[in-house]
């Protein structure tokens, strides 16, 4: 059936046709528990009715016109986003790859305006960035890169978390411009660096006049617990990225930038056709809209530590789980040997789960999971982790 579908994916033998909330229903009408919101998309859940009723009426009146013209959702999405990160604009594209393009492209003309003709970006062993040729030559996965070769240069890698690596390389090339990194690493394994790390990263920024850009394209718009990771942290980056949960499923992406870093991308200088668009933004509008309203953000940092406390006290017992970490809804619970498997295994019992970097389960349920759900998470999920380790 799929045929005529070019096979860059592996997919699972399930169709889905409806969801409510955190439940997803197959074509047999089986409901599934979603701890993984499309990989951090569907934040509110599946056809929330605040984001159904923002599509339906943009729809009635206009769905695009074009960055030729002025758009006001586009205008009161900007404003929203800028109010609630402390960064000073707002480039809108439609998906991640995108926005760290254009984090990527102002690094490059940062570096040119200071006169340097080779800019140079640090990025980490084991990020995640996209698919794009810019973006997967920033990406610290080989088989993301395999097969892609020549890559985009302009790229120095070092270790995640590790500030030392980042002054050498700074010392040794007089190049670099900008460090881009993830406040935690999602794609590399659910992998939360020390409390001050980003702390320190600003404060070499500032020391040797570099961008801070951060991708928050997986940790952004309320998973840890704050609307930005780097909330935790009290700084500011220079540039910051999103998308994946700021539309709760309709594409968009987002490069914010702060003090000079927003004066770089000029009239000409970057677009895109349908990046903040009306419909894209009006979506926008109503998920952070309902995140303020239900206290969502405050209450993914307490979902996340009810969750974690109830795997941690049921497997405590199991020596194949070696750790189990999280930052209010993003979750890694870390196995001492490959476990792909279990995504098809918790399948079969109709919970949806993901396995990242091989050894580590992967969760990223919707900020609205309710205390039952919950329960049903920790239970199937703990039952099938001691089964597979038995
Ligand atoms: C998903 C993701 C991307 C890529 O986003 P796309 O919308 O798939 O292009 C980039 N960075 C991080 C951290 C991500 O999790």
């Amino acid at each position: 059936m799929t045929s005529h579908i070019m096979p860059t994916y592996g997919r699972l033998p399930v169709t889905f046709e409806r969801g409510e909330g955190a439940w997803l229903f197959d074509d047999d009408n089986n409901r599934y528990l979603d701890a993984l919101s499309g990989i951090a998309v569907c934040s509110l859940g599946h056809a929330h009715p605040a984001v159904h009723k923002a599509i339906c009426e943009q729809s009635k009146k206009l769905l695009h016109t074009s960055n030729l013209y002025r758009i006001p959702a586009q205008e009161q999405l900007a404003d929203r986003l800028v109010k609630k990160s402390g960064m000073d604009n707002v480039f809108f594209c439609n998906s991640g790859a995108e926005a760290n393009e254009a984090a990527i492209k102002l690094a490059r003309k940062y570096g040119h305006e200071r006169g340097i003709e080779n800019p140079a970006i640090i990025v980490m062993d084991k990020s995640f960035h996209g698919r794009t040729l810019a973006t997967l030559s920033a990406t610290g996965n080989p088989k993301v890169q395999q097969g892609f070769a020549p890559l985009v240069e302009g790229f120095i890698r070092v270790p995640y978390n590790d500030i030392k690596a980042i002054e050498l390389a700074i010392q040794q090339d007089k190049n670099i411009v900008a460090i881009l990194v993830e406040p935690i690493q999602g794609e590399g394994g659910v992998n939360i660096p020390a409390d001050d790390y980003l702390n320190t990263v600003r404060i070499l920024c500032d020391q040797h006049d570099l961008l801070m850009m951060l991708d928050e394209i997986q940790t952004g718009v309320g998973r840890t617990g704050k609307f930005l990771a780097f909330q935790y942290n009290g700084i500011l980056p220079d540039v910051c990225t999103l998308a994946k949960a700021l539309g709760n499923g309709v594409p968009i992406g987002a490069c914010l930038a702060r003090g000079n870093a927003a004066k770089l991308l000029t009239a000409g200088a970057h677009g895109s056709t349908f990046g903040g668009n009306p419909l894209a933004c009006s979506a926008a509008l109503a998920v952070l809209a309902v995140m303020d309203e239900d206290n969502l953000i405050e209450s993914a940092e307490q979902k996340g530590n009810i969750i974690c406390s109830g795997f941690t006290e049921r497997l405590q017992k199991n020596t194949h789980v070696i750790d189990i970490r999280h930052k209010g809804l993003m979750i890694g619970i870390e196995l001492n040997k490959p476990c792909t498997q279990l995504v098809t295994l918790a399948l079969m019992q109709h919970l949806l789960i993901n396995v990242t970097n091989e050894t580590t389960i992967r969760l990223l349920p919707p900020l609205i999971i309710d205390n039952q759900q919950i329960n049903l998470l920790i239970d199937i999920l703990s039952t099938l982790i001691d089964e597979f380790t038995k």
